[in-house]
């Protein structure tokens, strides 16, 4: 009898959700750490939701006649309790649920942000994905126009401090629900002319929300989309002040934009202020994200009642940019990567690693990849190829005289000579102290004991 062999089957990524890979990290690191600094320079606060939410959550949030209520959430009910859940399409609806729940606003106004995992059963293409990652800030219980002003200044300085200068800013007013329902009563009339023309999503939409009608991609019904009634034109004087201050504010700031009487973005929470920042850069995808204000939301999901306005950015759509641009990343290799050889240099190794780990410097120990001994040469090629900037080597004779060789990688090679160089143990830190630009302050911890 001949043994059939049985291959086992190679599991895959769930399409659309993709893995970020070692080689890409240092991108996604750095853009986290700009945009942090960003929004710690402004005060805002870091806030953590999970990712699963109680499906009403975003269905009495985002609107049921909307793309992702319709069609994209990943929503299941959990066969444990019968619980319908959702994996969240967006991070505003889970913000304001928690700040409810936890009672966030009793001592006034909270200026929060996020960054995160959404999720949306979307068709996959370029910068769009099932899995996508969005930052955002919510800025809650506060009128406006001026922190309206301010959540739009913090993404400009993002899109300078990363070298970007191809994103628009493009703005609208939604004003007030009884002037969007003056307004939506001239659009259908309007609409209703056209309804042969109308496709099928829009004919859908037609007496739900013919807001969204307006914001069609398709090509067929731009004219009709462009000649509609103006949703600016039915704004009273209190929301044509507000989008007045706002903009003022902004062009004071030096901030361009241009105004899109047709932008209304894809979430019905919105009032008043809407924008999004779009580039032509990214074909089909150029949004990067959007925000606007949310004055009802926090009554609407059971609060009490108080003003809002946020932002939520793409971030894979903004890393494209940077790699667009060409964005190089300085070597984030190690400092040190220690070689080493024998039972007694091992143990050395590991000690002189932790006392360097201790003064602030970055260092990988070399460790067995198998049960032979790894040469010199090959433990080089490792640390050559880990980014390191000084190998410490450690053999026999460095053991024997209390001390290392120290070669320089790469940089910094002016200061040793380019030269393998024997150093004394204990004077180890000193020397690397003068060659190596050692952070002024790790971070560290400290405790309030009672
Ligand atoms: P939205 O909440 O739909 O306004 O989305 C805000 C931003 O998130 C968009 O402008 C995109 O940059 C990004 N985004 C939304 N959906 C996706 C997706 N499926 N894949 C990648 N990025 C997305």
């Amino acid at each position: 009898m001949t043994e059939k062999k049985h291959k086992l089957e190679r599991l895959t990524g769930v399409k659309g959700m993709n893995d970020i890979l070692p080689s890409d990290t240092g991108l996604w690191e750095f853009f986290e750490n700009t945009v942090k600094a960003i929004l710690h320079a402004y005060g805002y606060q870091n806030i953590r939701t999970p990712i699963l939410e109680h499906t009403p959550l975003f269905r009495r949030s985002i609107g049921e006649v909307t793309d992702i209520v319709e069609k994209e959430m990943y929503s299941f009910v959990d066969s444990l309790n019968g619980k319908q859940l959702t994996m969240r399409p967006e991070n505003t609806a889970a913000v304001v649920r928690s700040a409810i729940e936890h009672n966030l606003l009793y001592d006034g106004p909270k200026r929060l942000w996020y960054i995160g995992p959404m999720f949306r059963h979307e068709r996959p293409q370029r910068g769009r994905y099932r899995q996508f990652h969005q930052v955002g800030v919510e800025a809650l219980g506060f009128v406006g126009p001026d922190i309206d002003a301010e959540i739009i200044l913090i993404c400009q300085r993002l899109w300078n401090n990363l070298g970007l200068r191809d994103i628009r800013l493009e703005l609208n007013s939604l004003g007030h629900k009884h002037e969007r329902a003056a307004h939506r009563d001239q659009l259908i009339i309007y609409l209703e002319r056209y309804i042969k023309l109308l496709d099928h999503d829009s004919k859908n939409r037609l007496y739900t929300n013919p807001l969204r009608v307006l914001d069609t991609k398709n090509p067929a019904l731009q004219d009709i989309a462009a000649n509609a009634p103006k949703l600016i034109d039915f704004l009273g004087d209190e929301s044509l002040a507000h989008f007045e201050g706002l903009q003022s504010l902004l062009s004071a700031n030096n901030i361009s934009f241009t105004i899109n009487p047709r932008l209304v973005r894809g979430l019905d929470y919105y009032n008043m202020t809407v924008f999004e920042w779009v580039t032509n850069k990214l074909g089909a995808q150029g949004t990067i994200g959007g925000g606007g204000r949310y004055d009802l939301l926090i009554k609407q999901l059971g609060g009490k009642p108080a003003l809002a306005c946020g932002w939520a950015l793409g971030i894979e759509r903004i890393l494209e940019l940077l790699r667009e641009n060409n964005l190089v990343l300085s070597n984030d290799g190690c400092d040190v990567y220690i070689v080493h050889q024998g039972e007694t240099a091992r143990i050395r190794a590991f000690s002189i690693a932790e006392q360097l780990r201790n003064i602030g410097l970055d260092v990988i120990l070399h460790c067995s990849v198998d049960n032979a001994s790894v040469s010199f040469k090959s433990q080089m090629k490792l640390a050559n190829a880990s980014g390191a900037t000084y190998a410490i080597i450690l053999g026999d004779n460095e053991v024997w005289q209390d001390e290392v060789s120290i070669k320089p990688l790469r940089g910094n090679r002016e200061i040793m000579d380019n030269a393998q160089q024997r150093v004394p143990v204990k004077s180890l830190v000193d020397f690397l102290a003068k060659v190596i630009a050692i952070p002024q302050k790790k971070e560290g911890i400290s405790y309030n004991h009672k």
